[in-house]
């Protein structure tokens, strides 16, 4: 028992007890005695219930558990007898203290679950990857605390952990057996969790892993030298919308590929001490052929490393993902591939324009705006159509032949236009015109890229659905032509 603020504390001794052939007994039947059925239902406990009624949702876990019975009726000194553990959870203060306190004599477990340290012991909140189970407590000073630390640990831990403990869990007599010393163990163990066989279990493929495992314990060798890549997306600019999955993979990378659509902040993110290298890719400044990065991309993995491809978007959108991973798959590498969220999605939820809209518009085309020897060669008479929204990618330097070319193929010149500027970042604006002022606007104005041209009724939404607003963080005028 210690002290804050004057305040006793238990202190709790956390353990985790098999609970096949015990008993619970949980009094009360409304919504905290419910709340607390649910993660003791997970245990193999024969789960009691006593209360002469019961709510909605604990009739729901009656009709769906196999380990629960009820008996309508109130709590009687007796029932105690013979149980593990009890759960005083009724809506009378005196009876749940009575519950607390003959429980104790009897030196059985019990949690009150309103006011818990009058109780002796705590049910904690869980992250279950089971066989992996992480219990939180915060020894009753905050629920809202636990609920913190359980969601951060949430978002770090990947679901599919539980396949990496069983796997564990499999190979455990086998490894032994193949490695007599515990040192030898613990290092091809450590070396499995760094490498790409972990990665392969988390991402799924299970049996090629299983596979590599065999190979690595008859042979001896632990898992060769090959690294592997991630190619991932790193969304439009702000880092918040990055996936778990992208951030936890930026971490463990000893090698990070990056080119210019990548944000600062999302670089800062990336593993301290892992090696930078940038590829460019701005219009006109290719820093490294398409070629070059491939190889780049297989040689350093060759040579053991786990190589982060980091683009901007989403790799498979406009980002020539496809043609790095084949190289790839030629020099059977492995890699994983995360999905971003692209520039169009992005953008347009930070400018407050849906893509679509039961009035406005039944389609959205992605379409490539980028210039090759000066012409946009595009399905015109497919793209200039109503009730469909347009998206342009790197469509600032063709804007002009865009929109000319729209409205000669039949969309009026007031259809509307918005050229997001940055989108999703502190950076970000969005510049509002149509068909026939959007290249004069674009013309006459400084605009730096990155760039998304939007046409379609949508961006009428604009005016009344934005919402992200970097420009009053930073003293400026939003842009309205
Ligand atoms: N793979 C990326 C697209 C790469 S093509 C994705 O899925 O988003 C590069 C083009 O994407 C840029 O020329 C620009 O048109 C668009 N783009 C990317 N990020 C942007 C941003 N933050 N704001 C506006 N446009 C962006």
């Amino acid at each position: 028992m210690y002290c804050v603020g004057g305040e006793k504390i238990m202190n709790y001794l956390p353990l985790f007890i098999d609970t096949s052939g015990k008993k619970c007994l949980v009094v009360g039947g409304g919504k905290v005695a419910s709340r607390k059925l649910i993660p003791i239902l997970k245990s193999e406990m024969e789960v009691k219930l006593i209360s002469p009624e019961i709510i909605g949702e604990i009739s729901e876990l009656l009709g769906s558990s196999k380990n629960l019975t009820h008996e309508s009726r109130k709590f009687e000194e007796k029932d105690i007898n013979n149980q593990f553990l009890i759960i005083a959870a009724t809506n009378d203060k005196s009876t749940n203290s009575l519950i607390a306190k003959l429980a104790k004599e009897k030196n059985i477990l019990v949690n009150m679950a309103e006011d818990s340290l009058k109780g002796n012991t705590l049910i904690p909140s869980v992250v279950d990857r089971s066989p992996i189970k992480i219990a939180i407590s915060s020894g009753a000073a905050s629920p809202i605390l636990t609920r913190l630390v359980k969601t951060k640990l949430e978002t770090v831990i990947p679901y599919s952990f539980s396949k990496l403990a069983d796997v564990m869990m499999e190979y455990r007599s086998k490894v032994k057996k193949r490695f007599s010393d515990i040192k030898d163990r613990r290092a091809f163990w450590e070396i499995f969790l760094e490498g790409p066989l972990s990665e392969m279990v988390l991402s799924g493929h299970l049996n090629k892993a299983k596979k590599a495992l065999n190979k690595s314990l008859e042979k001896g060798d632990v898992f060769g030298k090959k690294g592997e890549v991630y190619l991932v997306g790193a969304g439009p600019g702000d880092p918040e919308l990055l996936s778990f999955k992208a951030l936890r993979l930026m971490q463990k990378a000893d090698v990070v590929i990056y080119d210019r659509l990548v944000s600062e902040p999302i670089m800062n993110l990336i593993r301290q001490d892992a090696k930078k290298i940038y590829v460019g890719k701005q219009r006109a400044d290719h820093a490294m052929p398409q070629e070059n990065i491939n190889e780049l991309l297989a040689r350093l993995a060759l040579e053991g490393k786990k190589v982060l491809r980091l683009k901007g978007g989403d790799p498979f959108i406009f980002g020539r993902g496809g043609e790095e991973i084949e190289s790839l798959i030629h020099d059977d590498i492995p890699f994983q591939i995360v999905p971003g969220i692209t520039a169009a999605s992005g953008c347009a939820s930070y400018a407050g324009i849906p893509l679509t809209h039961r009035d406005f518009s039944q389609a959205c085309i992605f379409v490539t705006g980028h210039l090759r020897d000066g012409t946009v060669n595009l399905n015109w008479k497919m793209l200039a159509h109503d009730k469909q929204t347009l998206v342009f990618y790197m469509g600032m330097h063709g804007s002009k032949i865009i929109c000319e070319e729209l409205i000669q193929h039949g969309l009026k010149k007031s259809t509307p236009a918005a050229l997001i500027v940055k989108g999703t970042t502190i950076d970000q604006e969005v510049i509002i015109g149509d068909l026939s002022s959007m290249p004069k606007i674009i013309l006459e104005n400084k605009i730096i890229p990155p760039t998304l041209l939007i046409i379609g009724d949508v961006v009428k939404l604009h005016n009344k659905l934005k919402w992200f607003d970097p420009f009053n963080m930073q003293g400026k005028k939003n842009i309205l032509f």
